[in-house]
Formats: structure tokens, C-alpha cells, sequence
């Protein structure tokens, strides 16, 4: 399939794979003003990171409108509040209006420890000094308030915000307590949110390992929890876009080491929890589990590889689960012929490339005509996306799952079966049969 110029040459964040030679989209770069594209901005991207940490407050300083957008992240609401920044501010400033925010909000919600305080783009545009007023604010309350500075127009997508919330995570909260009982064999996982019971399943197995968890980042964070998860003997990366970062920032502050895994398929479940293994010494444990989990999963995994087998599919992902998520797929025997993220970095494209289809598609920042293109020429026998691709797929007659899922884990063993189950529901689904006889 080709792709239309951009800027009068060939798209380089499109690549199709041939041969060997491993070419990768380039990425980064902001999206060209006027295109359609599903990116969201750094802003955003703080939120979803920052949303699930508990006993926090979180205080938009900007126009209602970016509260309003920042409110729901990964379908859940959180509770949020604005400086509903306006004109007048604008003209004015809005620093004194940002000062009697804070106040009001630590009186309106006396359980909040810490207070998150987003600088959105019209902040940035008027110079607040977000950084002074959250130290003052601080040490008026006696309460973390932490500025985070994240105006929409600082960065190319959401991913520049999950840089920069990972960043203001370890400089004001991190580190600022002590556990209660003593840390080895502990891990504190990174970049997991705790999507559809995801969590759990991990926590299971390392639990059975003999490991348990600190802090997740930040699917089950809290000023506590976060407060002493420097004292975990190891960082696992379980998303590297949102996880990347914060576990370099750790490494750098607490020198806690890092491991990156995937708990997504069976084979990336089963190198994870050996390479946990071997860090604290239980390989014989890892193998025990693996050996359990083959004997109960393969023979349900064998009957719907036999029905998946050969079936293209095409992914299209936030950030770096293109990469983990395009093995897992290609483990069912699917063919993994396009493979896009909203914001991938080169080593999320370089994962995913050895999973990718010869003749496949890899693509940055994908536009939504691009998407329709392949939906409509390609008709793959699967396509999954966002919530925003759902519709898409259905109009043109393509079989659609989301991810992240909205039903049952798909981390961990069984949480393979539970993914295997749902692309087969999709694909066999009889309505397709109606849809194509028309
Ligand atoms: S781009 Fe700017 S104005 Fe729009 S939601 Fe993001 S921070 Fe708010």
C-alpha cells in the first residue's frame, strides 16, 4: 500500500518492512497542523500518569476547558479541580487566582497529603511562576504541592508529558518515607495502570515467586506507597514509554536497577518471570510456574491457534505496547501486517519489527485517513485500536478488539487465554457474514 507525500516527499514515519535491513518510522516529531491524528498533548499525558495516585488533590491551572478533558483518563473519573483561567487572567495574570485555589482546594479535601498542579498552555503563554507559588504554597499548607509544568504546546504528543509527571514523581515524592517492614524480594513495577485486572494477575505470579510489590507506577500509587518505593530491590519496566523514564530518574536518584518485562503472551510471561528469577536467585520457583501454566493453558491456546492461525491483523497502539503486543499476536500464529503507534520511539518500532508481516506496514502519529485506507484496502481479518478506531473498523466491515481491553486481564497466563478467547469472539463473529453478504 502506498502512502500518500507529506511535504512533498515520502512519509518517513511510514516504513514497510522488506527484506531484512531493518528500516524504522521516524518519530518525535510534532504532528503537521490541520491533520486529523489521535495524539493528545503533554498535558494529558501528565494525567495519565498522575490520575490514579491516591490521598493527592490535582489542580488544573488553566481554562475549565483542560480540566473538563483531563478529567477521565483510561475510562475512570478522578477528582479534579480548575483555576478556570479566563480572559481577565490572561490580561492580569492569574497567579493570586492560583494562590486561593490551592488553599480552597486543601479546605475543601483536608485527606488530600499532596497537591499536583498542572500549568496549562495558557499558564505557560502568561509566565505563571508555577514552581515559586507551589513552594510557597507548601510551606503555607505543610502539604507536597508540586508543580507540574505541562503546556500542550511543550511537546510533540502525550508521551513528553509522561516524561516530565515521571520526572516531578521522583524529585517531590519519592524517597520521603521508610517502609515499614524490611525490602528484599521486592520489586516496584513501572508503567502498569492496572487496566481490567492486569495487575493482579502480575502480582499473583510474582507473588509466587516470592516476590511481592512496593509501589505501581501508578496504578496502585499513593503518597504512601510512593513515599518508600526507593527501598525496592528492583524496578520492573512493564511499559517502557511511561516506565521508561521514571526508572532511568531512579536508577540516577536511589540507584535501584532495572528490568524491563512484558507479561503479555505466554512466551514473554514465561522470559519475564525467569529473568526476575535469576535476579533474586528462585529460578527453580520460575520453573515450577511455567511448568503448571503449560500444562493448563496449551491445550486451550492450541485449539484457538488452530482458528487464528494465518489471520491478518493490524495494531494500532498509544505508545510502546506496539512492540510487546505485535509478539504476542504473532504467538497465536496471526500475521501482524501494519503496526502504528500514536507516539512509539524508535525502540518500540525496532520491538515490533521482527513481528511485523514481509510486505507489513510500520507507522508513526498514523493519520485517521491512513487508518481508513488500510481498513478499507487491506481488510484484514482484525483490527485493534483505541476506543476512537472501534467505529472506524466496524464501518468498514473489519473486525475490531480494543486495547488496553475493557473486559478481563490479558497480563500473565491465563490472561492469555482471556485475549486469545476475545480475538476469536471478534473474529467469528456471524454479524461479519451478514456485513460482507450485503
Ligand atoms: S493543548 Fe493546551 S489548552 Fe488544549 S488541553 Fe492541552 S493544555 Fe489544555
Amino acid at each position: 500500500m502506498r502512502y500518500p507525500a507529506e511535504n512533498g516527499c515520502q512519509a518517513a514515519r511510514v516504513c514497510t518492512k522488506a527484506g531484512r535491513a531493518m528500516r524504522l518510522p521516524a518519530c518525535g516529531s510534532p504532528t503537521v497542523p490541520g491533520v486529523i491524528t489521535s495524539r493528545a498533548c503533554p498535558y494529558y499525558g501528565a494525567r495519565w500518569l498522575l490520575a490514579p495516585v491516591k490521598e493527592t488533590l490535582h489542580l488544573v491551572h488553566g481554562p475549565v476547558g483542560c480540566a473538563y478533558y483531563g478529567q477521565t483518563v483510561r475510562r475512570k473519573s478522578y477528582r479534579i479541580l480548575s483555576t478556570a483561567l479566563d480572559e481577565k487572567d490572561v490580561v492580569f495574570g492569574g497567579d493570586t487566582k492560583l494562590v486561593r485555589a490551592v488553599r480552597e482546594a486543601l479546605r475543601l479535601f483536608p485527606d488530600a497529603r499532596a497537591v499536583f498542579v498542572y500549568g496549562c498552555c495558557v499558564a505557560g503563554l502568561t509566565g505563571a511562576d508555577l514552581a515559586g507559588i507551589c513552594r510557597l504554597a507548601t510551606r503555607a499548607t505543610g502539604r507536597t504541592v508540586v508543580p507540574v509544568s505541562c503546556a500542550g504546546f511543550g511537546g510533540a504528543s502525550q508521551g513528553d508529558g509522561h516524561d516530565l509527571a515521571a520526572d516531578v514523581l521522583v524529585r517531590f515524592l519519592v524517597g520521603r518515607t521508610s517502609p515499614a517492614a524490611p525490602a528484599s524480594y521486592t520489586v516496584n513495577l513501572l508503567g502498569e495502570f492496572d487496566v481490567a485486572g492486569d495487575l493482579q494477575e502480575i502480582k499473583m505470579l510474582l507473588n509466587q515467586l516470592g516476590v511481592s510489590v512496593l509501589c505501581t507506577f501508578t496504578g496502585e500509587a499513593s503518597v504512601t506507597s510512593l513515599g518508600y518505593a526507593h527501598a525496592a530491590a528492583l524496578n520492573l519496566v512493564h511499559c517502557q514509554r511511561t516506565g521508561g523514564s521514571l526508572a532511568e530518574a531512579m536508577t540516577k536518584a536511589f540507584g535501584t536497577p532495572a528490568l524491563k518485562v512484558n507479561f503479555f503472551g505466554f512466551a514473554a510471561t514465561a522470559a519475564s518471570l525467569r529473568a526476575v528469577a535469576a535476579h533474586f536467585g528462585r529460578e527453580e520457583a520460575a520453573e515450577q510456574i511455567i511448568r503448571a501454566a503449560e500444562t493448563r493453558v496449551e491445550p486451550v491456546l492450541a485449539e484457538l491457534r488452530r482458528h487464528l492461525a494465518g489471520r491478518r491483523v493490524g495494531l494500532y497502539f498509544g505508545g510502546s505496547r506496539v512492540g510487546s503486543m505485535a509478539a504476542a499476536y504473532r504467538e497465536l500464529g496471526m500475521e501482524v501486517v501494519w503496526a502504528g503507534a500514536q507516539f512509539g520511539q524508535q525502540e518500540d518500532y525496532a520491538a515490533a519489527w521482527p513481528d511485523v508481516a514481509d510486505g507489513g506496514v510500520l507507522l508513526d502519529d498514523a493519520r485517521q485517513f491512513e487508518i481508513e485506507k488500510f481498513l478499507c484496502q487491506a481488510q484484514p481479518d482484525l483490527f485493534v485500536g483505541g476506543v476512537r478506531e472501534r467505529f472506524l473498523a466496524y464501518k468498514y466491515g473489519v473486525p475490531f478488539t480494543v486495547f488496553p481491553q475493557e473486559g478481563k486481564p490479558y497480563a500473565g497466563f491465563t490472561g492469555f487465554i482471556n485475549f486469545a478467547q476475545d480475538i476469536w469472539r471478534a473474529v467469528a463473529s456471524p454479524v461479519w457474514r451478514l456485513v460482507h453478504s450485503q
